[in-house]
Protein backbone atom coordinates (compact mmCIF):
# COMPACT_ATOMS: atom_id res chain seq x y z
CA UNK A 1 0.00 0.00 0.00
CA UNK A 2 2.64 2.13 1.17
CA UNK A 3 4.95 1.63 -2.19
CA UNK A 4 1.61 2.16 -4.05
CA UNK A 5 0.98 5.59 -2.83
CA UNK A 6 4.96 6.57 -3.34
CA UNK A 7 4.31 5.92 -7.10
CA UNK A 8 1.28 7.64 -7.41
CA UNK A 9 3.12 10.43 -6.14
CA UNK A 10 6.56 9.98 -8.40
CA UNK A 11 3.66 9.40 -11.37
CA UNK A 12 2.61 12.55 -10.41
CA UNK A 13 5.59 14.80 -10.12
CA UNK A 14 6.51 13.19 -13.61
CA UNK A 15 3.88 14.01 -15.38
CA UNK A 16 3.86 18.06 -14.08
CA UNK A 17 7.48 18.94 -14.56
CA UNK A 18 9.89 16.26 -16.16
CA UNK A 19 9.49 13.48 -19.45
CA UNK A 20 12.00 11.22 -20.74
CA UNK A 21 13.12 12.45 -24.09
CA UNK A 22 13.69 9.12 -26.69
CA UNK A 23 17.17 8.02 -27.84
CA UNK A 24 15.94 7.64 -31.25
CA UNK A 25 15.36 11.60 -31.48
CA UNK A 26 19.68 11.49 -31.41
CA UNK A 27 21.85 10.36 -33.75
CA UNK A 28 26.19 10.45 -33.49
CA UNK A 29 27.75 11.03 -37.03
CA UNK A 30 29.71 8.93 -38.64
CA UNK A 31 32.36 11.30 -38.87
CA UNK A 32 33.11 14.76 -36.88
CA UNK A 33 30.91 17.97 -37.75
CA UNK A 34 28.30 15.36 -39.38
CA UNK A 35 30.93 15.58 -42.96
CA UNK A 36 30.99 12.99 -45.31
CA UNK A 37 34.19 11.71 -44.76
CA UNK A 38 37.71 12.05 -42.96
CA UNK A 39 41.20 13.35 -44.40
CA UNK A 40 44.19 12.47 -42.26
CA UNK A 41 47.31 14.51 -43.74
CA UNK A 42 50.78 12.64 -42.20
CA UNK A 43 54.45 13.84 -42.82
CA UNK A 44 57.13 11.10 -42.21
CA UNK A 45 60.54 11.14 -41.05
CA UNK A 46 60.73 15.16 -39.71
CA UNK A 47 62.10 16.22 -43.36
CA UNK A 48 62.91 20.37 -42.11
CA UNK A 49 60.32 21.27 -45.50
CA UNK A 50 57.70 20.19 -43.62
CA UNK A 51 58.37 22.26 -41.05
CA UNK A 52 59.37 25.70 -42.81
CA UNK A 53 56.60 24.95 -45.86
CA UNK A 54 54.23 22.78 -45.16
CA UNK A 55 53.30 23.69 -41.51
CA UNK A 56 52.55 27.34 -42.40
CA UNK A 57 50.57 26.34 -44.89
CA UNK A 58 48.45 23.90 -43.06
CA UNK A 59 47.97 26.89 -40.19
CA UNK A 60 46.92 28.95 -42.42
CA UNK A 61 43.84 26.91 -43.39
CA UNK A 62 43.99 26.07 -39.43
CA UNK A 63 44.44 22.17 -40.71
CA UNK A 64 45.86 19.54 -38.12
CA UNK A 65 47.90 17.15 -39.73
CA UNK A 66 49.90 14.68 -37.99
CA UNK A 67 54.41 14.38 -37.91
CA UNK A 68 56.52 11.27 -37.38
CA UNK A 69 59.73 11.97 -37.00
CA UNK A 70 62.20 9.13 -36.29
CA UNK A 71 63.75 9.73 -32.68
CA UNK A 72 67.21 9.19 -33.81
CA UNK A 73 67.58 11.32 -36.67
CA UNK A 74 66.07 14.62 -34.86
CA UNK A 75 68.37 17.46 -34.41
CA UNK A 76 66.20 19.95 -33.46
CA UNK A 77 63.22 18.97 -31.29
CA UNK A 78 61.90 23.23 -31.22
CA UNK A 79 59.81 22.96 -34.88
CA UNK A 80 58.46 19.83 -33.22
CA UNK A 81 57.35 21.26 -29.70
CA UNK A 82 55.65 24.13 -31.61
CA UNK A 83 53.56 21.54 -34.30
CA UNK A 84 52.20 19.74 -31.27
CA UNK A 85 51.28 23.59 -29.26
CA UNK A 86 49.57 24.15 -31.88
CA UNK A 87 47.19 21.45 -32.45
CA UNK A 88 49.36 18.74 -34.41
CA UNK A 89 50.09 15.57 -33.85
CA UNK A 90 53.35 14.56 -33.32
CA UNK A 91 53.93 10.69 -32.41
CA UNK A 92 56.10 7.40 -33.12
CA UNK A 93 57.71 6.14 -36.70
CA UNK A 94 60.04 4.33 -34.38
CA UNK A 95 63.81 5.49 -32.32
CA UNK A 96 66.23 3.85 -35.35
CA UNK A 97 63.72 3.61 -37.91
CA UNK A 98 64.17 -0.56 -38.31
CA UNK A 99 62.43 -3.15 -40.09
CA UNK A 100 60.15 -3.91 -37.25
CA UNK A 101 59.27 -7.52 -38.45
CA UNK A 102 62.70 -8.63 -38.43
CA UNK A 103 62.75 -7.42 -34.44
CA UNK A 104 62.67 -10.04 -31.49
CA UNK A 105 59.90 -9.63 -29.38
CA UNK A 106 61.96 -7.74 -26.88
CA UNK A 107 64.06 -5.74 -29.26
CA UNK A 108 60.05 -4.58 -30.53
CA UNK A 109 59.25 -4.08 -26.86
CA UNK A 110 62.49 -1.75 -26.33
CA UNK A 111 62.35 -0.03 -29.61
CA UNK A 112 58.66 1.17 -29.40
CA UNK A 113 59.06 1.93 -25.41
CA UNK A 114 61.97 4.18 -26.58
CA UNK A 115 60.66 5.71 -29.40
CA UNK A 116 57.75 7.07 -26.69
CA UNK A 117 60.10 8.02 -24.20
CA UNK A 118 62.28 10.05 -26.67
CA UNK A 119 59.01 11.84 -27.76
CA UNK A 120 57.95 12.22 -24.35
CA UNK A 121 61.25 13.96 -22.85
CA UNK A 122 61.50 16.31 -26.10
CA UNK A 123 57.92 17.04 -26.88
CA UNK A 124 55.83 17.28 -23.59
CA UNK A 125 52.94 17.35 -25.53
CA UNK A 126 53.02 14.49 -28.11
CA UNK A 127 50.00 12.48 -27.70
CA UNK A 128 52.09 9.11 -28.96
CA UNK A 129 48.80 7.21 -29.01
CA UNK A 130 49.56 6.19 -33.12
CA UNK A 131 52.33 4.60 -34.96
CA UNK A 132 54.08 5.06 -38.21
CA UNK A 133 55.42 1.59 -39.31
CA UNK A 134 58.85 2.31 -41.09
CA UNK A 135 58.88 1.13 -44.78
CA UNK A 136 55.28 -0.02 -43.60
CA UNK A 137 56.02 -3.11 -42.59
CA UNK A 138 53.85 -4.23 -39.90
CA UNK A 139 55.15 -5.91 -37.26
CA UNK A 140 54.00 -8.52 -34.21
CA UNK A 141 50.09 -6.40 -33.56
CA UNK A 142 49.26 -7.74 -30.42
CA UNK A 143 52.34 -5.87 -29.25
CA UNK A 144 51.77 -2.70 -31.05
CA UNK A 145 48.72 -2.48 -29.19
CA UNK A 146 50.58 -2.52 -25.44
CA UNK A 147 51.68 0.86 -26.80
CA UNK A 148 49.55 2.59 -29.58
CA UNK A 149 45.83 2.44 -30.50
CA UNK A 150 46.18 3.49 -33.98
CA UNK A 151 49.15 2.35 -36.53
CA UNK A 152 49.78 3.32 -40.05
CA UNK A 153 51.11 1.08 -43.52
CA UNK A 154 50.53 2.78 -46.65
CA UNK A 155 48.94 0.10 -49.19
CA UNK A 156 46.78 2.66 -50.57
CA UNK A 157 43.20 2.16 -49.40
CA UNK A 158 40.46 4.48 -48.21
CA UNK A 159 39.40 2.41 -44.56
CA UNK A 160 35.68 2.21 -43.98
CA UNK A 161 34.07 4.24 -41.03
CA UNK A 162 34.79 0.69 -39.30
CA UNK A 163 38.32 -0.13 -40.42
CA UNK A 164 38.94 -4.34 -39.83
CA UNK A 165 42.24 -3.67 -37.98
CA UNK A 166 43.18 -0.49 -36.31
CA UNK A 167 46.90 -1.90 -35.92
CA UNK A 168 46.96 -1.84 -39.78
CA UNK A 169 45.53 1.00 -41.07
CA UNK A 170 46.27 2.18 -44.59
CA UNK A 171 47.72 5.28 -46.30
CA UNK A 172 48.83 7.04 -49.73
CA UNK A 173 52.19 7.55 -50.28
CA UNK A 174 52.44 10.69 -52.65
CA UNK A 175 55.62 12.12 -54.41
CA UNK A 176 57.58 11.45 -56.90
CA UNK A 177 58.08 7.89 -56.07
CA UNK A 178 54.52 7.22 -56.49
CA UNK A 179 51.30 7.78 -58.79
CA UNK A 180 50.06 10.87 -56.81
CA UNK A 181 51.97 13.64 -57.98
CA UNK A 182 50.17 16.60 -58.11
CA UNK A 183 47.16 18.38 -56.57
CA UNK A 184 44.71 16.53 -59.38
CA UNK A 185 46.20 13.39 -58.36
CA UNK A 186 45.22 14.02 -54.33
CA UNK A 187 41.62 15.65 -55.07
CA UNK A 188 40.76 12.12 -57.08
CA UNK A 189 42.18 10.22 -53.70
CA UNK A 190 39.71 12.33 -51.87
CA UNK A 191 36.62 12.45 -54.37
CA UNK A 192 36.46 8.35 -53.67
CA UNK A 193 36.72 9.09 -50.04
CA UNK A 194 33.43 11.29 -49.86
CA UNK A 195 31.84 9.15 -52.25
CA UNK A 196 32.88 6.38 -50.07
CA UNK A 197 31.79 8.05 -47.10
CA UNK A 198 35.33 6.88 -45.37
CA UNK A 199 39.10 7.44 -44.32
CA UNK A 200 41.95 8.76 -46.26
CA UNK A 201 45.30 9.09 -44.99
CA UNK A 202 47.87 10.72 -47.09
CA UNK A 203 51.69 10.06 -46.25
CA UNK A 204 53.88 12.87 -46.97
CA UNK A 205 57.87 12.61 -46.73
CA UNK A 206 59.86 15.68 -48.70
CA UNK A 207 58.56 18.22 -49.94
CA UNK A 208 59.74 20.77 -53.04
CA UNK A 209 63.80 20.19 -53.14
CA UNK A 210 64.91 19.03 -49.92
CA UNK A 211 66.86 15.71 -49.85
CA UNK A 212 64.18 13.10 -48.53
CA UNK A 213 62.49 10.23 -49.84
CA UNK A 214 59.65 11.00 -53.01
CA UNK A 215 59.32 14.90 -53.30
CA UNK A 216 55.76 16.76 -53.31
CA UNK A 217 55.27 19.75 -54.60
CA UNK A 218 54.19 22.69 -52.33
CA UNK A 219 52.42 24.64 -54.52
CA UNK A 220 50.35 21.40 -55.30
CA UNK A 221 49.54 20.86 -51.43
CA UNK A 222 48.05 23.94 -51.59
CA UNK A 223 46.13 23.83 -54.11
CA UNK A 224 45.00 20.19 -52.42
CA UNK A 225 44.37 22.21 -49.24
CA UNK A 226 42.42 24.57 -50.79
CA UNK A 227 40.25 22.19 -52.26
CA UNK A 228 39.73 20.84 -49.04
CA UNK A 229 38.68 24.16 -47.58
CA UNK A 230 36.24 25.10 -49.89
CA UNK A 231 34.54 21.10 -48.89
CA UNK A 232 34.87 21.78 -45.80
CA UNK A 233 31.42 20.40 -45.17
CA UNK A 234 32.61 16.77 -46.79
CA UNK A 235 35.73 16.36 -45.18
CA UNK A 236 36.89 16.30 -41.49
CA UNK A 237 40.53 17.53 -41.60
CA UNK A 238 41.78 15.49 -38.75
CA UNK A 239 45.40 14.16 -37.65
CA UNK A 240 45.85 10.53 -37.69
CA UNK A 241 45.39 9.92 -34.17
CA UNK A 242 41.89 11.80 -33.60
CA UNK A 243 40.12 10.25 -36.57
CA UNK A 244 40.94 6.60 -34.89
CA UNK A 245 39.85 7.77 -31.73
CA UNK A 246 36.55 9.08 -33.18
CA UNK A 247 35.35 6.08 -34.68
CA UNK A 248 36.42 3.71 -31.93
CA UNK A 249 34.53 6.12 -30.02
CA UNK A 250 31.76 6.40 -32.06
CA UNK A 251 31.22 2.83 -32.45
CA UNK A 252 31.20 2.11 -28.73
CA UNK A 253 29.02 5.49 -27.27
CA UNK A 254 25.76 4.89 -25.73
CA UNK A 255 23.59 7.81 -25.14
CA UNK A 256 22.39 7.57 -21.49
CA UNK A 257 20.29 9.21 -18.23
CA UNK A 258 18.02 10.86 -20.87
CA UNK A 259 15.70 13.83 -19.42
CA UNK A 260 14.21 16.73 -20.86
CA UNK A 261 13.34 18.63 -17.84
CA UNK A 262 10.13 21.53 -18.25
CA UNK A 263 10.58 21.30 -21.81
CA UNK A 264 13.30 23.25 -21.89
CA UNK A 265 16.35 22.17 -20.40
CA UNK A 266 18.11 18.50 -21.80
CA UNK A 267 20.06 15.81 -19.89
CA UNK A 268 22.31 13.53 -21.72
CA UNK A 269 25.59 11.99 -20.89
CA UNK A 270 27.77 9.55 -23.94
CA UNK A 271 29.37 6.70 -23.07
CA UNK A 272 32.18 4.71 -24.27
CA UNK A 273 33.75 2.48 -22.16
CA UNK A 274 36.96 3.90 -23.33
CA UNK A 275 39.94 5.02 -21.44
CA UNK A 276 38.98 8.70 -20.95
CA UNK A 277 42.41 9.95 -20.75
CA UNK A 278 43.42 8.21 -24.47
CA UNK A 279 40.09 8.47 -26.13
CA UNK A 280 39.80 12.39 -25.69
CA UNK A 281 38.13 13.53 -28.99
CA UNK A 282 34.63 15.21 -28.99
CA UNK A 283 32.10 12.98 -30.84
CA UNK A 284 29.31 15.22 -32.76
CA UNK A 285 25.59 14.29 -32.10
CA UNK A 286 22.53 15.98 -33.40
CA UNK A 287 19.25 16.19 -32.46
CA UNK A 288 16.04 18.16 -33.96
CA UNK A 289 15.24 21.44 -32.09
CA UNK A 290 12.87 20.45 -29.56
CA UNK A 291 9.45 22.20 -30.54
CA UNK A 292 9.09 25.47 -29.66
CA UNK A 293 13.18 25.54 -29.76
CA UNK A 294 14.98 27.95 -31.78
CA UNK A 295 18.20 28.05 -30.63
CA UNK A 296 20.08 26.40 -27.70
CA UNK A 297 23.51 26.28 -25.78
CA UNK A 298 25.52 23.19 -24.56
CA UNK A 299 27.66 23.01 -21.08
CA UNK A 300 29.67 19.78 -20.85
CA UNK A 301 31.48 19.18 -16.90
CA UNK A 302 31.29 23.42 -16.61
CA UNK A 303 32.98 23.65 -20.47
CA UNK A 304 30.80 25.06 -23.17
CA UNK A 305 30.28 22.71 -25.97
CA UNK A 306 30.83 23.62 -29.91
CA UNK A 307 27.82 24.00 -31.00
CA UNK A 308 25.12 24.88 -33.92
CA UNK A 309 22.14 25.22 -35.33
CA UNK A 310 21.39 24.10 -38.66
CA UNK A 311 18.36 23.28 -40.77
CA UNK A 312 15.97 22.37 -37.78
CA UNK A 313 18.83 20.49 -36.07
CA UNK A 314 20.66 21.23 -32.88
CA UNK A 315 24.34 19.90 -33.19
CA UNK A 316 26.68 19.55 -30.46
CA UNK A 317 30.28 17.97 -29.44
CA UNK A 318 30.08 15.94 -26.42
CA UNK A 319 33.49 13.97 -25.09
CA UNK A 320 32.03 10.24 -24.52
CA UNK A 321 32.87 10.26 -21.07
CA UNK A 322 29.59 9.43 -18.94
CA UNK A 323 30.22 13.21 -17.59
CA UNK A 324 26.55 15.00 -17.87
CA UNK A 325 25.82 17.11 -21.16
CA UNK A 326 23.29 19.65 -20.41
CA UNK A 327 21.49 21.54 -23.10
CA UNK A 328 19.33 24.77 -22.62
CA UNK A 329 16.56 26.40 -24.75
CA UNK A 330 17.83 30.40 -25.43
ZN1 LIG B 1 60.11 6.65 -42.63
Amino acid sequence: MKKLALLMVSTALLCGCQSKDSIENYEIGTWQGFRTSAVSLTFDDGCQNQFDIAVPMLDEFDFKATFYPVGQWVQNWAPLRKCAANGHEVSSHTYHHPNLAEYSADSLNTELQQAIDTLRANVPMADCSSIAYPFCIVPDESIVGKYHIAARNCDGRIEPPTPADYLNLSSFCVGTETNIINAIDLIGVFSRTMSEKGWCTILFHEIDNGPGYSPFPSDELKKALEYLSDNDTCYWVATFANVAKYAQERDKAVIRSLTLYNEDKIELSLACGLDPQVFNVPLTVRRALPEGWTNAEAEQNGRDCNMYINDGYMYFDVLPNGETVVVKKR
